[in-house]
């Protein structure tokens, strides 16, 4: 096997495969060299439990970018995504809320709780929706470059005229989502608690935050710039779990003759003269490229595979600074039967077992969540999501049995010293916290805990150590407005070129940021056949 390459990207991450897809294309000769066992990074389909299948990370799709679907033609590979009838059920302590099913639907269940907030949802949703398409129409392009010259002036024109146009209403909606807690941005909007807590609860998803953190409101719109089958802001299940999608991706790459080598972790960026020769792998093995992409997150890449001395001071210090952290607790759990909400009983499939059941009742418990974590380490009373995949796609649990996706938000990327001075570990405690989200899940849906055959457990520590996610940060960086866009991962290298030269990143530290989109890869791709061509046109020249 050779060990020289046109291109070697670190990490099979579903957007290290899409990298790899479009450099192939362009008749690049590409490898992809991944640590584990498995293609997909954080989006994997893997059995947890004997018998038991389910995405073991990301778990939901809807940020996918319809461009990279069809350019990789995924739907010809198997990937299917279920649209389902409601987005969110909330159990409260004396009632439910369940949202989505149509905007007639939707309103009509808020007014349940007041006709003030049945009235302005349709408002809202307009101008939510005016401000997600302005994040839809740039997650595909390379953001402006700060000190990039020219170009970024032009992409800078390009991508602010859209914003210019919109009318003042819409201007001043973007500048709160860009600089308000969710919970002003939502007071701002609607009256009652359980209305604002159904928007509020996707402020808190991966953003180790209260809903009164100042920024937080731009997580909530991150959420919502996806779609599914061409259903703005819905989300979907992937048939086969989240691991079809890098499946078919892997196929993609595949076809245009890309090698993917698996158990084959990266250990250093090799560098020469400011300029990226290729890698050297853990084995001590060599492999030689004019252009390495790096899929893992920037932490990973500049503090562990990179020289330090390879970097200049203000850098070095810059991604010292980078924040990762999302706070996260991601657990799977196989089930003997569906829970019965004490709110709206019943263990036979019905329509709020097919959506997202999200423990978080009130405002303040969302905000208590993370005082909670900062004081302890996690919350008393933790904020959790649960899907039941397994009653819409039965080839995930054996049959009359389910899986549960417990995804949990608040949890200390890294755990406050015990009372005794003594450093504490997640591993310390994951056993434990795992039975309190169980119990809290058992406080509103009684049958619960009984119904555990099986579970497997990811603290951020365990997220960290499983899919190379440092500090757990499910988004490879902290989602703020000082880590996105062009200032993703740092300011002047947010368009996807390291300072090294040949060295570009591809992963979900550069824009537009996490989640299962595939954008940064297609756009990192973008930036390298783009260098390249300029390179063999200066070659042609000199010839
Ligand atoms: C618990 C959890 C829940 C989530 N839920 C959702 C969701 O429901 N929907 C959604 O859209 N997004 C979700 N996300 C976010 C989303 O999954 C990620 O942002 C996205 O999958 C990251 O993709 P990526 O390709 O950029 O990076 P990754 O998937 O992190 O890929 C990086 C790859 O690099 C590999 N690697 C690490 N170290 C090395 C090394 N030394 N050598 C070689 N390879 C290495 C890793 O194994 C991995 O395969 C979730 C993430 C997590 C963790």
């Amino acid at each position: 096997m050779t060990n020289r390459y046109d291109a070697l990207i670190i990490g099979g991450g579903h957007n290290g495969l899409v990298c790899a897809f479009y450099l192939a294309k362009a008749g690049m000769k590409v490898r992809v060299l991944e640590r584990r066992d498995i293609v997909g990074g954080a989006c994997v389909t893997e059995e947890f439990h004997p018998g038991f299948r389910n995405s073991t990370a990301s778990y939901t799709v809807s940020l996918l970018r319809p461009k990279v679907i069809a350019d990789m033609k995924l739907h010809d590979r198997g990937f299917r995504i279920i649209e389902r009838t409601i987005s969110n059920f909330f159990p409260f302590a004396d009632t439910y809320l369940k949202l989505g099913g149509g905007a007639a639907r939707t309103e009509a269940e808020f007014a349940r709780f007041s006709q003030k907030d049945a009235d302005a949802y349709k408002h809202y949703d307009a101008a939510l929706e005016k401000v997600a398409q302005v994040l839809r129409d740039i997650a595909l392009q390379t953001p402006p470059n700060a000190g990039g010259g020219a170009r970024s002036l032009m992409l800078a024109a390009q991508q602010g005229w859209p914003l210019a146009k919109m009318d003042l209403a819409a201007q001043r909606d973007l500048l709160d989502i860009f600089t308000k807690s969710a919970r002003d941005f939502l007071d701002g909007w609607f009256e009652h608690d359980y209305v604002k807590t159904a928007f509020g609860f996707d402020a808190v998803v991966g953003n180790y935050a209260g809903v009164s953190t100042p920024g937080s409101a731009y997580v909530l719109l991150h959420h919502v710039f996806g779609e599914v089958n061409g259903k703005m802001g819905a989300w979907g299940h992937s048939v086969g779990g989240m691991g079809a999608i890098t499946t078919a991706m892997a196929a993609a790459c595949a076809e245009y003759g890309v090698e993917i080598s698996l158990e084959c972790p990266v250990d250093k960026v090799l560098v020469n003269n400011g300029k990226a020769t290729g890698v050297k792998l853990a084995s001590g093995e060599e492999l030689y490229a004019p252009i390495v992409a790096a899929n893992v997150g920037p932490a990973m890449l500049f503090r562990q595979m990179v020289d330090a001395s390879d970097l200049d001071p203000d850098f070095n210090r810059r991604i010292k600074g980078y924040k990762t952290g999302s706070g996260t607790f991601r657990m799977n759990v196989a089930l003997s039967e569906l829970p019965s909400f004490t709110v709206l009983p019943g263990k036979d499939k019905a329509e709020h077992h097919t959506a997202g059941i999200i423990i978080a009742p009130g405002m303040d418990y969302m905000d208590q969540a993370f005082t909670d974590a900062k004081a302890q380490g996690w919350s008393k009373k933790p904020i959790i999501e649960i899907k039941l995949p397994s009653t819409v796609d039965d080839s995930l649990a054996p049959p009359g049995q389910h899986i549960a996706s417990l995804f949990c938000q608040q949890f200390a990327p890294e755990l406050p010293p015990k009372k005794n001075g003594s450093p504490q570990s997640w591993d310390d405690v994951r056993e434990k916290v795992a039975d309190l989200i169980i119990d809290t899940v058992n406080d509103h849906a009684p049958n619960f805990k009984a119904a555990v055959l099986g579970r497997q457990i990811h603290s951020p520590l365990d997220l960290e150590r499983k899919f190379g996610l440092i500090g757990g940060d499910i988004f490879h960086g902290q989602m703020g407005l000082d880590q996105l866009y062009g200032a993703r991962p740092v300011l002047g290298n947010g368009d996807y070129r390291s300072p090294i030269k040949g060295l570009y990143m591809c992963g979900s530290g550069t824009h537009p940021g996490g989640g299962v989109t595939g954008a940064p890869g297609h756009n990192a791709a973008a930036e390298i056949i783009r260098d390249r061509s300029v390179v063999w046109k200066a070659l042609h020249r000199a010839r």
